[in-house]
């Protein structure tokens, strides 16, 4: 066995997944707020057959103290509500001892651990301490930074304390170059845990990858495409006054249209290439460059102008090849060949000195420093 692939104990039967050929949709609020909204969106989101399990968040991680940091105890009945009212699995994030025995206490059927929690092996064994002899699902986030270990030693944890019924939960990650992305999916990240822990369902969250609804779609329609079992999406009756994640979520109207586009025969790659497959992938990926290359231009524009307001001269030599030897080294360290960089960096300078020639010349003479 390859010293990197755990070796996990699973339940012969995931109580995650849908059992049925389609991927196992998890969609709710990211926060749950009141039981209002809760009941609101579980019953929205119930006319929806292929969603099966409502996630709501009790305790909320935040980054930085002062923001809502959940509803607590309260939210727990709200959900037990939920699973009375709609039959819907019902799923929250635990990251200590108080957390898992509140959730159990109150029946949640699944529960998940998030990124800011699997990046901490004291807080992941608390988890499995508190869950040592219960019988439950757990879903384990990715963790915030891309250590693939630290993800495989969590479910490992868990599983040392008699979890069987393991998932994980692809919700990109903190790179040093997020755009556009609020999270970078690092899609190569899929097919490596896939490898390290075969057989473990694998989720993908396109809500806290994107941060944005307009990436939603994209994003989703790759993991799909990348053969994941499910997709976990923040959904909420009233998402422009969520109280936390707000430019990501959308109301159960918008997922069953996103739903609704999106090529849902999963696995095809992973399991039968086709070539009208792979070249959809293409396609999608090419969709995804442009966004960037077109966002990229517009920050051009925007140092065009400032090298204009401060008289600096557009090509800066120093700068450029920083750039150059900065993007082979990002590429030589995933494998793509550094050379092939230099010809498609060589294009872009062209383009960005060009935008910027054009923001000279559309400005004052006397500023002009423009390339002749
Ligand atoms: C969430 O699911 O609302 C959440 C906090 O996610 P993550 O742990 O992925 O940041
Ligand atoms: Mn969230």
């Amino acid at each position: 066995m390859n010293a990197n692939n755990a070796n996990l104990t699973l339940a012969a039967k995931s109580n995650i997944l849908n059992g049925g050929p389609l991927p196992t949709v998890i969609a709710g609020p990211c926060s749950a707020e009141s039981e209002e909204q809760m009941l609101q969106t579980a019953h929205d989101l119930k006319k929806d057959k292929r969603v099966t399990v409502f996630r709501a968040g009790i305790w909320k991680p935040r980054t930085r103290p002062g923001l809502f940091e959940g509803v607590g105890r309260v939210g727990l009945e709200w959900l037990q509500t939920v699973k009375q009212e709609t039959g819907l699995l019902t799923a929250c994030e635990v990251a200590n001892t108080k957390h898992v025995e509140e959730a159990l206490e109150y029946g949640v059927d699944i529960l998940w651990v998030g990124a800011r929690t699997t990046v901490n092996p004291f807080s992941v064994q608390e988890v499995a301490d508190a869950l040592q002899g219960v019988s439950i699902p757990v879903l384990v986030k990715n963790p915030v930074n891309p250590d693939l270990q630290l993800w495989v030693g969590a479910l490992e944890r868990l599983n040392r304390a008699g979890i069987t019924d393991l998932g994980l939960i692809h919700r990109g990650f903190s790179t040093h170059n997020n755009k556009p992305y609020r999270n970078h999916p690092k899609w190569e990240t899929i097919q490596q845990i896939r490898s390290m822990l075969p057989g473990v369902p694998l989720f993908t969250d396109p809500s806290h990858i994107a941060g944005r609804r307009d990436l939603l779609q994209t994003v989703s329609q790759q993991a799909l495409h990348l053969g994941v079992d499910g997709l976990m999406i923040e959904t909420h009756n009233n998402p422009d006054v969520a109280m936390s994640d707000a430019a990501q979520q959308i109301t159960p109207e918008v997922l069953d249209k996103l739903l609704t586009s999106l090529d849902l025969q999963h696995e095809l790659v992973a399991n039968n290439e086709q070539l009208q497959d792979l070249r959809d992938l293409i396609d999608r990926l090419d969709n995804e460059l442009i966004n960037v290359l077109f966002l990229r231009s517009d920050v051009s524009k925007r140092i065009g102008a400032y090298k204009r307001a401060h008289a600096l001269d557009i090509y800066q030599a120093n700068r450029w090849s920083q750039i150059v030897e900065n993007r082979r080294a990002i590429a030589s360290e995933i494998g793509l060949d550094p050379d092939f960089i230099n010809v498609i960096y060589d294009a872009i300078h062209q383009h960005s000195l060009g935008v910027q020639n054009e923001v000279f010349t559309t400005a004052t003479p006397s500023a002009s420093k423009a390339v002749q």
